[in-house]
């Protein structure tokens, strides 16, 4: 933990958490001079060094002011707040802390404080607070995010990052890299819930929304990508910025989504694969933190786009060669058709001119029977519905071809004819 700061000439100055025995001893003998001095009460200041608070300033017989003793309290609630988090969250915060003092000196519009001290009597508090002209900016690192406590988690983020809202200062997260539940194949991303409560919304989201927006009617949108969705709701892409620790330097990863599933489990349409930037980078200043860096953000939009054009035109492409297929199927049946219509039209007039038969190879329709009664015994309409009404159904449709060889074979002349030999057979 950082500890009290001290003054001189005027400059506010933090000590290391922890030195080397001649470091500290150095530390206490300047004290001794009287060098440094409480910011609050202007009170002469010694050095202490212990094993839980690590090196720290205290007034002179323990008789703190009253600020300095409000700076106290705010601290110890602090570390309540922070009791969950992983040891690798006081690393974090002291880099980031360096690397943006380090910015506010050249930029002397920007202010940066640990948020405890600088908000101490808040009831939440950010790891670190910033004021730029334009806004407030609440910085917090979460570690230590798994699923035993992950909806408690959330609970409480969701509290503070309302807090800080509520405060008039924008809440930035940052959460500590662990494993991620990512379905590559899938483009799909599953969060926990204390993720989905403090993704970021940023310019670059915006910029993805509207790029999906103007394609997310299509209804294979989802299907281009692979991705199962479940999509009910608006156009909200959100994005995370994961921290991690690489070869002594800070790296931040953006991870960029559409929200879509907003019960257990919370999957998520993953934009794109991510990428890392360095934390300076991270936290370039733009009306606020950059957070991403835009060339990248353009590029993958390109890809994106050029992806969903791409599966549009293959799409097309398959519905041009479907309709093709159909097509040649339907022209191939057509002919087919015909010809059996030929084929069929030969037999029957073959059996027309036959007088008398030796096996008809067809098994002759009513429709065709009818025909060849009306070429051979001038079948009229009257004597077809007396045949169709009372003769077929105790013949049965399916045995025209009696009929017909009834015909030949008793040589009929007309109907009369006819009926006689069909009486004769169903006595
Ligand atoms: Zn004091």
């Amino acid at each position: 933990m950082r500890e009290a700061l001290h003054v001189i000439d005027n400059e506010l100055v933090n000590l290391p958490y922890s030195a080397t025995t001649d470091e500290v001893a150095n530390l206490k003998k300047l004290a001794k001079k009287e060098i440094y001095q409480c910011p609050y009460c202007q009170a002469k200041l010694i050095v202490k060094h212990g094993e839980e608070r690590g090196l720290y300033f205290s007034h002179q017989h323990s008789e703190a002011c009253e600020e300095s003793r409000i700076i106290d309290r705010a601290e110890k609630r602090y570390i309540k707040q922070i009791e969950r988090e992983s040891k690798l969250h006081t690393v974090l915060v002291d880099i980031i802390l360096d690397e943006l003092e380090i910015k506010s000196k050249i930029n002397k519009e920007m202010y940066v404080s640990l948020g405890y001290r600088e908000k101490n009597d808040w009831k939440e508090y950010p790891d670190i607070y910033v004021k730029l002209p334009m806004k407030e900016l609440a910085i917090s690192i979460i570690t230590n995010v798994n699923p035993t406590d992950d909806s408690k988690l959330a609970q409480q983020i969701k509290k503070r990052h309302e807090y800080f809202l509520n405060k008039g200062v924008e809440p930035v997260w940052f959460i500590e890299k662990k494993e991620q539940a990512i379905e590559k194949e899938k483009n799909s991303i599953i969060l926990w819930d204390a993720e989905l409560s403090i993704a970021s919304k940023t310019k670059e989201d915006t910029k993805w929304d509207i790029l999906i927006s103007n394609e997310i009617d299509d209804e294979d949108f989802f299907n281009y990508f692979n991705y199962p969705t479940t999509f009910t709701h608006d156009v909200d892409v959100k994005s995370l910025y994961y921290i991690f620790n690489t070869d002594e330097k800070i790296v931040v990863r953006v991870q960029r989504f559409l929200k879509d599933r907003i019960m257990k489990p919370f999957r998520a349409f993953l934009l794109n694969e991510g990428y890392e930037i360095p934390f300076a980078d991270a936290l370039a200043i733009e009306d606020g933190f950059m957070l991403s860096n835009s060339e990248i953000e353009e590029e993958y939009r390109k890809v994106f786009q050029d992806k969903i054009n791409q599966k549009r035109d293959e799409k097309a492409e398959q519905q041009r060669h479907e309709e093709e297929t159909r097509k040649k199927r339907l022209e191939q049946e057509e002919k087919e058709r015909k010809r059996n219509t030929e084929e069929r039209e030969m037999i029957l007039n073959n059996l027309l001119q036959q007088n008398a038969i030796d096996k008809i190879r067809i098994e002759l329709t009513y429709n065709e029977l009818k025909r060849l009664l009306k070429e051979k015994i001038s079948l009229t309409q009257k004597e077809q519905m007396e045949l169709w009404t009372k003769f077929m159904p105790k013949i049965g449709l399916k045995n025209s071809n009696i009929v017909w060889e009834i015909v030949l074979n008793n040589n009929c002349k007309n109907f009369s004819d006819l009926k006689v030999h069909l009486e004769k057979m169903l006595l």
